[in-house]
């Protein structure tokens, strides 16, 4: 390629905002060249390229605004060490259909059976399939809401909340509520209803929530809106952290 060729491709790809062609064009034409492939394959390479780095970069963008605490996807969850959960649900949540239906995930069971692990496996996916995802415990979405209303901003937060594809709400029923937050929590679930999906983890049973919520209508009410389409997945069993240390200890030993 001649210096002026050269220099006005990576002009014109600088234009048209291609930075991976930009990168790769040279290799990628050493590549084709060798294996004489024809001038569409060559094209049809670079814009794949391109697009595969973008929707990454998308993805990445998008796993960093959904606040995860920690990055946990399905590839580090061993189903062999918790039986009780429904391997073929996962498996068919974690291909979004659910998302594209609006339908609700429950992860109900016992502390430390990978309730928070599948969720933040499900956001992860999420973000990959495109979708705008935020992940919060319910005490602190509560906590914030309180906030903004106290600093006249809710309007604005409910709004950015109202983008959201996949709302998951970490932990109901770890820490009670105030009735305030409480009304908060549930105008939250019910403009998400049916316009996004939730995926809520707890380890309280439908009869204990309203003990959290503190109010059985707006319990009932939540309950309501939350099962209307929803997958439940069960986690009962022994918890992984506890199976972790025993193993640890036993080693030891
Ligand atoms: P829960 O939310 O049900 O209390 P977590 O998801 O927080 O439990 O799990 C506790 C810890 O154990 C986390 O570090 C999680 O990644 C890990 N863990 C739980 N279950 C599994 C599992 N089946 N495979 C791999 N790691 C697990
Ligand atoms: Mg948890």
């Amino acid at each position: 390629m001649s210096d002026k060729t050269d220099l006005l491709l990576r002009h014109y790809l600088k234009t048209l905002k291609l930075p991976t062609m930009l990168r790769e064009y040279e290799k990628a034409a050493i590549v084709c060249a060798d294996e004489k492939a024809s001038y569409a394959t060559y094209l049809q390479r670079m814009a794949e390229l391109e697009v595969i780095e973008r929707e990454r970069k998308s993805a990445a963008r998008r796993v960093k605004a959904a606040g995860f605490p920690v990055a946990k996807t399905i590839d580090t969850f061993e189903f062999d060490a918790q039986p009780s959960i429904n391997r073929v649900l996962v498996q068919e949540l974690l291909t979004g259909e659910y998302l594209a239906k609006r339908e609700c995930v429950l992860c109900m069971g016992n502390s430390g059976t990978g309730k928070t692990h599948l969720a933040l496996a499900l956001g992860f996916a999420a973000c990959g399939q495109g979708k705008r995802v935020r992940f919060f415990t319910v005490s602190s979405l509560v906590t914030q809401l309180l906030e903004r209303r106290e600093e006249r901003m809710l309007g604005r937060f409910l709004k950015q909340l109202a983008r959201l594809d996949l709302l998951i709400l970490d932990e109901l029923g770890y820490v009670p509520f105030t009735k305030a937050g409480a009304e908060l929590l549930f105008d939250v679930v019910s403009r998400a209803y049916e316009h996004a999906s939730i995926v809520v983890t707890t380890n309280l049973e439908f009869e204990k929530w309203a003990e959290v919520m503190g109010c059985e209508r707006l319990t009932g009410a939540l309950i309501d809106r939350l099962t209307h389409h929803v997958h439940i997945i069960e986690a009962n069993g022994e918890s992984y952290r506890l199976r972790d240390a025993k193993k640890r200890l036993r080693r030891r030993a």
